[in-house]
């Protein structure tokens, strides 16, 4: 991932044009080779100093930066100033003479969430999902007009930057009449009112593995916008936000179910029929069973990812106490208890002692 522009530079959003050149003239004198012989790390931070700041500078690749991300400048900025003299003349020369120079910009990463059901995660599926792309308008190629619609800027007499001096340097400044382009539209492109790109839909078939998790994310390589002027085009990220179970936690490739018994089937035992992966299964509860108790079933979990092996189920046990008795059970009960000393389970017993302990 590209580093963010603003950050490079050290600006706020909503910096102006003025603000960005003037911040980018501070910092490209700090760090130019010139002044830190031997540095690497100033190099580093020079060429993405210039990098931020052709993007930035240019209305248009920074209108396309703010919403949709980046643009990645294939290869990335190279400088050719060799004399630290050159970079108030030729580098403004540069950057703001729009003509001349073909550069090929990779395309922009899109990102996608794509909504599954539980058990599409689950089992895997082939999706196809339709994508939102921008490329250049197919009318003006990117140039916003129509044929002959544009006329060469009065104010920069095309170059599109003017020059003015400050101190002892001659400094060219981004033509703000025409925005750098040295050209101003006349007659705005009717199939894209004068953006240069448009949108088109195009279908993409997705490969959804099996044991897929919430949040996970598919690269999928080249997917994305098409480049400009030969550049590879972008990725597509697809983020998968898969709905919950109505029975299952997932913990990975394990799946835990919570299952209420009742009290008497908790101490007495019994075989219950619970709810795994594929279907159901038949699991036993042995005699005095205690509420959160969990059993695993072993391999009927979901296919984990990364080593192919099955997870397992976790069966956590809820005793449910009866809320409402009849008299003939309440009878029973009692009766139940006159036999039963409680004082013998180890849970209560341990707790008794350590009651009288606090209380003597
Ligand atoms: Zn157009
Ligand atoms: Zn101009």
């Amino acid at each position: 991932m590209s580093k963010d522009y603003y950050e490079v530079l050290g600006i706020s959003r909503e910096a102006t044009t003025i603000d960005i050149k003037t911040t980018y003239k501070k910092l490209a004198f700090e760090y130019h080779p010139d002044r830190n012989p031997d540095n690497t790390e100033a190099e580093e931070r020079f060429k993405e100093i210039n990098e931020a700041y052709q993007v930035l500078s240019d209305e248009g690749k920074r209108a396309q930066y703010d919403s949709f991300g980046h643009i990645s400048n294939e290869g990335g900025y190279r400088s050719n100033y060799s004399n630290i003299n050159d970079l108030f003349g030729d580098l403004f020369d540069e950057v703001f003479s729009s003509g001349g120079r073909s550069t090929a910009y990779r395309g922009n990463d899109l990102k996608y969430d794509l909504q599954l059901e539980f058990d599409e995660a689950a089992f895997g599926l082939a999706k196809e999902i339709k994508i939102k792309k921008r490329k250049l308008c197919d009318n003006c190629e990117g140039s916003g007009a129509e044929a002959g619609g544009e006329t060469i800027c009065n104010t920069c007499g095309g170059k599109g930057a003017v020059a003015y001096s400050q101190g002892f340097f001659s400094i060219n400044q981004s033509c703000s009449a025409c925005s750098g382009r040295g050209k101003i539209i006349t007659n705005p492109c009717k199939n894209c009112s004068g953006v240069g790109t448009e949108y088109f839909e195009q279908k993409v078939q997705v490969n959804i593995p099996a044991g897929i998790s919430n949040g996970a994310r598919l690269k999928m390589r080249g997917e994305g916008e098409p480049g400009l002027g030969g550049g590879q085009s972008g990725d597509l990220y697809i983020r998968m936000i898969v709905k919950e179970h109505p029975l299952f936690e997932r913990d990975g490739s394990n799946l835990f179910c919570e299952v209420p018994i009742n009290f008497v089937q908790a101490a007495l035992g019994d075989e219950i029929e619970v709810p795994v992966l594929k279907g159901t299964t038949k699991m036993k509860i042995p005699s005095g069973t205690q509420p959160g108790q969990s059993f695993r079933i072993k391999g009927k979990g979901l296919v984990d990812i990364q080593t192919g092996n099955l997870g397992d189920v976790y069966v956590v046990v809820n005793v449910v106490i009866p809320k409402k008795l009849n008299k003939n059970q309440k009878e029973l009960l009692k009766e139940f208890s006159k036999d039963y000393n409680d004082n013998s389970e180890p849970l209560i017993e341990k707790y008794l002692n350590k009651f009288k302990e606090l209380i003597n």
